[in-house]
Order: structure tokens, then sequence, then C-alpha cells
């Protein structure tokens, strides 16, 4: 079998919903399991809309409810035709109601908790899985809508929900598996799940990948395949450079670093249960489906370039923990990081000086508290509006004058941290947030330009 996951402007409406039909009409041979993400921007709205409720403006709320509704209804009813969509309005609506209520339930708390914010969050993908289902059957695609709850097993750390991967593979094998064995196309979507007790979770924003590889690992697939807007893996985001080149095969490390720095193209986790069971991941373009993709595998062949493609990560902020007193202190590191592991901050990137440490974190955590705890040991600063930028290529290591090339092409920009991990595959540094689309450019320009026709399309 293999895992199909759509992305939310793979089903954004009803003509991209024929077009996702189509895709996997061709490949029923192949025994498709479908994942699919929200309609494009749905969990945006949810999200608004909690917070809306959250702060006690429940006009607003519902009436980006109605809006998201009419949305739902009407792609629901242009796949069905009115014969089909009469029976399926009243599963919409069920769900419409039961949104509605729990938006008027937050607005009468006058507070939103992560757990109802994922049970809001939950409602994209369960509605679009649903019009997905009932959309493949419509077109003649015998297939069969699984609720993500049902089989998707996580802990109850709500919007970041961990699932478990071996109940998850249990309920895979007693849910879905049945399924295919009867020749259907089991229809979930991703991204959500329930804790043990039932409680609706989701995984963390972009996770519907994650919940594909995951479904994709427990039933053995033979492949998975991402379904995106974009030709694949290009060699850097193309909302910034245009030009930006296909990427035919990368290896999972050097995916995994990119999308850990940003390329939003895939979510960081999803490589990982590929990775253990050693199957091959593609991603694809739903808008061009005979275009090869990028194939992401264990091992990527060698290349003539420097580099395969660069990442920048905006809302970075630099924490400087300088300590004349601790100078060389046995144990000063070991406090600093327990620090940031009590607030649960996570660290990119870190560079040492005999008196001070400098790290990045992202901007959405809580620092000021972080920094209050930090400033018991040091004298502590932080400054947001920062980026990391990351280049990334096998065997770095290995290749003499690579940091030259790279910042003789930037000697009129401000460096602020530097680091070329262990993993020789990558090149790391942080720069001002606002110069991130100037520098992606003129490295691009430099490094990709006469690209190894064995890697790059
Ligand atoms: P989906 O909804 O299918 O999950 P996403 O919006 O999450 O799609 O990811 C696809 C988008 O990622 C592309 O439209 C593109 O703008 C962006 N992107 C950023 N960096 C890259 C990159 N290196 N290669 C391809 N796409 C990238
Ligand atoms: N719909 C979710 C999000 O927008 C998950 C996903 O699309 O992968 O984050
Ligand atoms: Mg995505």
């Amino acid at each position: 079998m293999i895992v199909m996951k759509f992305g939310g402007t793979s089903v954004e409406d009803a003509k991209a919903i024929r077009r996702v039909a189509a895709i996997v009409k061709e490949r029923l041979q192949q025994r498709p399991v479908v994942v699919v993400s929200a309609m494009a921007r749905v969990t945006d709205t949810l999200l608004t809309m909690a917070r809306a409720a959250g702060a006690g403006e429940r006009k607003t709320a519902l009436k980006l409810c109605r809006a998201l509704q009419e949305r739902h209804y009407e792609t629901a009813s242009e796949l069905l035709g009115t014969a089909l969509f009469t029976d399926f309005h009243s599963e919409l609506g069920a769900d419409f109601e039961s949104l509605d209520e729990l938006l008027r339930g937050i607005s009468a708390v006058g507070e939103v908790t992560p757990r109802t914010t994922d049970n809001v969050a939950s409602f994209g993908e369960i509605l679009s899985s649903k019009i997905v289902a009932a959309a493949f059957t419509a077109l003649g695609i015998d297939s069969a809508h699984v609720d993500a709850r049902d089989v998707m097993v996580t802990d109850s750390s709500y919007m970041q929900a961990v699932p478990q991967l071996e109940e998850t593979a249990e309920r895979l094998e007693q849910v879905v598996e049945p399924l295919i064995d009867k020749g259907k196309v089991p229809v979930m979507g991703g991204f959500v799940g329930a804790n043990k007790a039932g409680i609706t979770t989701t995984i963390g924003r972009g996770g519907s990948d994650f919940s594909a590889a995951i479904v994709g690992a427990a039933l053995d697939a033979e492949r998975i395949d991402i379904w995106t807007d974009v030709d694949g893996i290009l060699t850097t985001d193309p909302r910034i450079c245009p030009d930006a080149r296909r990427i035919k095969v990368i290896s999972f490390d050097e995916a995994a670093e990119l999308a850990y720095f940003g390329a939003k193209v895939l979510h960081p986790a999803t490589v990982l249960p590929a990775i253990h069971k050693n199957i091959p991941v593609y991603v694809l373009n739903s808008l061009n489906p005979t275009c090869e993709g990028t194939k992401i595998t264990t091992r990527a062949p060698q290349v003539k370039n420097i580099f395969k493609a660069i990442a920048a990560k905006k809302r970075i902020t630099i924490v400087d923990v300088a300590a004349p007193r601790m100078l060389l202190a046995h144990g000063f590191l070991r406090a600093i990081f327990e620090a940031f592991d009590r607030h649960k901050v996570a660290v990119d990137v870190v560079s040492t000086s005999e008196v001070s440490v400098s790290l990045t974190v992202d901007s959405n955590q809580a620092i000021p508290a972080l920094a209050a705890d930090l400033a018991k040991l040091a004298d502590v600063k932080y400054e947001g509006r920062k980026a990391i930028v990351c280049l990334v290529g096998e065997s770095l290591r290995d290749k003499p004058g690579v940091a030259a090339l790279v910042f003789g092409e930037l000697a009129d920009k401000k460096i602020r941290m530097i680091s070329q991990g262990a993993s020789e595959i990558n090149l790391t540094f942080v720069i001002e947030e606002d110069e991130v689309p100037e520098v992606i450019q003129r490295l691009h320009k430099t490094f990709f330009q006469d690209l190894d026709p064995a890697v790059f399309a």
C-alpha cells in the first residue's frame, strides 16, 4: 500500500478536490490510504475564531463560523450534486452545530484553553476528510471515511500532542487495514488525534505530513507521497526566489535539516517514522501531477555542487548570557541549559566564548520568564527580529573554503552567530530578519547557477 497526503491548497475547493480524485484514481492498484489537511487557510480561521470567542467576541467568532460553513457547504454541494448533498448536508450540519455550541461555550467562559483550542482546530481536518471521502464516492472511488481521533493516539500535550506510535499502529491495523483489504480507499484527516481518554488533540501546525508518515510507517507503506502546491523540495523558498530549482533526490538528513530551519514544504518530524522503516518519501505537485517531484531517501547521491538548498527561519531571538564572575566555572553551561529546560524553550544555535554564551530561540517562546530565571545566574540580554539562515549540503566538512565563499559573498552584512554543525550537512548563521530576502537571493545566485543535472531539475 501507499500513503497519499494532500495539503491545504490541494483540497482548497471543489476543483482542487476533483484533481485529487483523479490523482488517486490513477493509483488505485497501489492501494492508497489518503490523508488530508484542512482546506487552505481553514486552520488559521479556526484558531482566530477560538481566540475571538475566548476574548468574549462571540459575534465575531460566530460570523467567521458562518463563513466557514458556507465555504464547506458550497464545496460539498458542487462536488456531490443536489441529490447526494441532501444526505451529506445533515452530517456537515451536525459538525457546524457542535462548533457553534463550542464557540458559544468558550465566549461564555471568556477563556480559551489549549484543550478547547484543539477541539476547535480539529474541525478543519474533520470536515475536509468527510468532504473528500464523500467526493471520492461520488466520483466512483470506493472510499471510507476514517475519523483520525479513532486511530491517532497521542499524549495530552494539547496543541503539540505527541503521537503514541505503538498504540496508533495497533489502531491503524484494526481500523484501516481491513478497509484496504476490502479494496476501499480510507480517507482520514491529518493533524488531529485524541488522547487515551478520547479527548481531541492536535499534533502541531503543519502536522498532517507527520500524520501521513506515521500511517505509512505503521502500515509498512511502499512509499509516502506528500502532495503539495509546488513541484517538490526546491533549492529555496520560491516566494523569495521565483527561479528556485527542483531537487530530484535529497537525503532524509538534509530534508530534516531544511524543514527544521524553515523550509515550510515539509513538517520537521515528518521524516522520522519513515527513516526508521526506510520508506521513501516523495514530495509532489497536485497542480502538476506528471512532474517527478523530489524523492527523499536514506542516502542521497554525490553531487558536484556544494549546497543542495537554502532555508531561513524567521522570528528568532538571540539570548546573550554573559558571566564574568563564572569565568570557565564548571557547570555553568549546565545551569544555563537547565533553565531553558525548565521553561521548555528549545535552542537552535549556540555559540560560546570564555565569558558568554549566545543562544537562539523561537521568538514565540516565553522569553521574559526565561530571562528572569537566567538573570539569577548571569547578565542576560535578548534581542528579537533575527533570522537563522541555513545552507544544506552533504559532506560540507570535506569541502575546503566553503565558509570563505559564503561569508565573502555576504562581506557587507552583519553576521551575528555562525555554526557549522557536527552533522557536516549544514552551515548556519544568524542575520537581521529584514535582510532575509536579499541574503537568500544573493546566496542563491552564487551557489545555484551551474547545477548538477543528476540531482537538480
Ligand atoms: P501544504 O499545504 O501542501 O502542506 P505548505 O504550504 O505547508 O503546503 O508547504 C508548501 C509551501 O512551502 C510552498 O508553496 C512554498 O511556498 C513553501 N516553501 C518554502 N520553502 C520551500 C522549498 N525549499 N521548497 C519548496 N517549497 C518551499
Ligand atoms: N491544517 C493544519 C495546519 O494548517 C495541518 C496541516 O495542514 O498540515 O497547520
Ligand atoms: Mg504543510
